[in-house]
């Protein structure tokens, strides 16, 4: 079974998640924030297998630590093809994603949907149960798309897209607390309004 540890990570309180098997422990790293030692220390008392690191967008609350993570566990990061350049980073991520993409983790797959909006690359992660939404989506609000590369059409795009997703569906956002997908389209003003 798929199951998530949530780890607050920096000045931002950029919201981590390590997403893992409980059965095999591999365990990929959503946004690994500022804190990287912090994150480290979860993964190790936990024991995970760490087999990826992905990013919702480059921005550096979510990226910072990138490199502190692929050096200590030799992981691949995996960013939206759009985002690369952005990334303030002179390591270069080794897997570039794409709308639609189907991922793997143990035995359970998950998509890549292309949310562009805060930032040209933004993605969400689409689990069976759960949906990663980084800065697109938080409870009760979206994310800035005053930002570079930001646009405020892209976002309304994108906002109607996850609309469309099973109402279910639980949201892990980039700041903040989780929320549901049914509750956010019955009271979060912009899905209201979309
Ligand atoms: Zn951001
Ligand atoms: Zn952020």
């Amino acid at each position: 079974m798929i199951k998530i540890t949530n780890i607050i990570s920096g000045t931002l309180k950029t919201n981590c998640y390590l997403v893992y098997d409980d059965i095999t422990l591999d365990a990929i790293v959503i946004d690994p924030g500022e804190d990287g030692y912090k994150v480290i220390n979860i993964i190790d008392k936990n024991m995970f297998k760490v087999i990826m690191l992905i990013n919702t967008h480059s921005h550096l609350d979510h990226s910072q630590s990138n490199n502190i993570l692929r050096k200590q566990f030799n992981i691949p990061l995996a960013i939206h093809k759009y985002e690369v350049d952005f990334l303030c980073s002179n390591l270069k991520p080794e897997i570039l994603l794409y709308d639609q993409q189907i991922m793997n983790l143990s035995n359970n797959s998950f998509m890549i949907m292309h949310t562009p909006g805060h930032t040209k690359g933004s993605i969400c992660l689409l689990f069976e149960k759960f949906l990663f939404t980084g800065d697109t989506l938080f409870a009760g609000t979206i994310g800035r798309t005053d930002l570079p590369t930001g646009n405020a059409n892209d976002m309304l795009g994108s906002l109607a897209k996850i609309k469309r997703l099973k109402q279910s569906l639980i949201i892990y956002p980039g700041h903040g607390r989780s929320t549901m997908l049914q509750y956010e389209i019955l009271h979060n003003p912009y899905l209201i309004d979309n």
